[in-house]
């Protein structure tokens, strides 16, 4: 990602003399590369790969040339959870939208398939032992979306889905004093919560202050508001332009090959979501091989001036992209 992101991750990648990023094909499940006919069960892999770039750290480039509106890949999140606004209308899981419920149903967690309720075993078995309600209450009263990403991942790790170092490899915002004495109140009702509901000394060692603020450090800049575009758009440019109307967030969540992708005011790639919270990486326009994809991390139709002040204040960089420098 940006500039000042990628320094420690760099060196680390550069230690493990590779150039690919080793978790590429874990997280990646498909691509719209038809698969070859020697092998026509498994799909090819996408058409790229993670690199260093010049002077914003890592990047995804393409592998070969992919042309406008290829679907290049697709990710499935780390860890998504709904925002507290519509918790009970979208899958606990996969975010999808649900038919309205009745009243009684209202106030109930739901998913949208035995699939994802049998996925969430990793969160929610663990999550229904303990009483969340100040917790929630934290985060409602607060308007705060991304401790609960960090209540699902610590479910997630103590159910030993996950371990408790998964979002390393992506890169955290810096933190103030100040921004970590505001995480600490999140920190102790989350840790309350497991404590009264007797969990085992050992499996909330992982649980401390440093954890919890590292983890969130990591969220802040690296998940993405998922906003879905709904119904099935064949046409990229109307799926673009749906993305920008769709209503609000259905909540947030963590993607780690998704990360890896650089800002552009003027993008050559367009992250998305249709159904739920698998993310879809698709091509603007004709990309040759060899070029970085980039995507837009803020509405593109900012001004300059608001554009750069967004990208300063809330990732840290200052955008120095084509249409930056040429003053749009
Ligand atoms: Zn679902
Ligand atoms: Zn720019």
């Amino acid at each position: 990602m940006a500039l000042n992101r990628c320094g420690s991750l760099l060196s680390r990648l550069r230690n493990q003399h590779s150039q690919k990023h080793p978790l590429l094909a874990f997280y990646t499940i498909s691509s719209t590369t038809p698969p070859d006919t020697e092998a026509p069960s498994r799909p090819a892999p996408p058409p790229i790969h993670v690199a260093f770039t010049e002077s914003a750290g890592r990047g995804v480039f393409a592998t070969r040339r992919i042309s406008a509106g290829d679907l290049i890949h697709t990710a499935k999140p780390i860890m998504a959870h709904p925002s507290l606004s519509t918790i009970n209308n979208v899958c606990y899981f996969c975010l999808r939208k649900l038919p309205s419920l009745k009243d009684s149903e209202a106030q109930s967690i739901v998913f949208c398939s035995e699939e994802c309720k049998e996925k969430s075993k990793v969160f929610y078995d663990v999550e229904t032992q303990a009483d969340w309600l100040a917790f929630d209450d934290y985060c409602r009263t607060q308007g705060l979306k991304y401790p609960l990403l960090v209540k699902r991942l610590a479910c997630m790790v103590m159910s030993g889905a996950v371990s408790a170092d998964i979002l390393d490899i992506l890169q955290p915002t810096s933190l103030t004093p100040e921004m970590i004495i505001e995480m600490e109140e999140g920190f102790n009702l989350l840790k309350k919560a497991f404590t009264k509901a007797n969990f085992m000394d050992e499996n909330v060692e992982f649980l401390t202050k440093q954890w919890y603020t590292a983890v969130l450090a990591r969220i802040r800049i690296n998940a993405f508001r998922i906003e879905l575009a709904g119904g099935l758009y064949e046409d990229l440019l109307s799926s673009a332009a749906a993305s920008v109307e769709a209503e609000a967030a259905v909540g947030n969540a963590v993607y780690v090959l998704p990360s890896f992708y650089n800002h552009d005011c003027d993008p050559n790639t367009h992250i998305m979501w249709i159904e739920n919270a698998d993310a879809r990486l698709k091509a603007l326009r004709d990309i040759e091989e060899g070029e970085e994809l980039r995507i837009c991390y803020i509405d593109t139709s900012m001004s300059y001036d608001a554009r750069q002040r967004i990208l300063s204040q809330g990732f840290g960089f200052q955008c120095n992209c084509f249409r930056c420098l040429s003053g749009d």
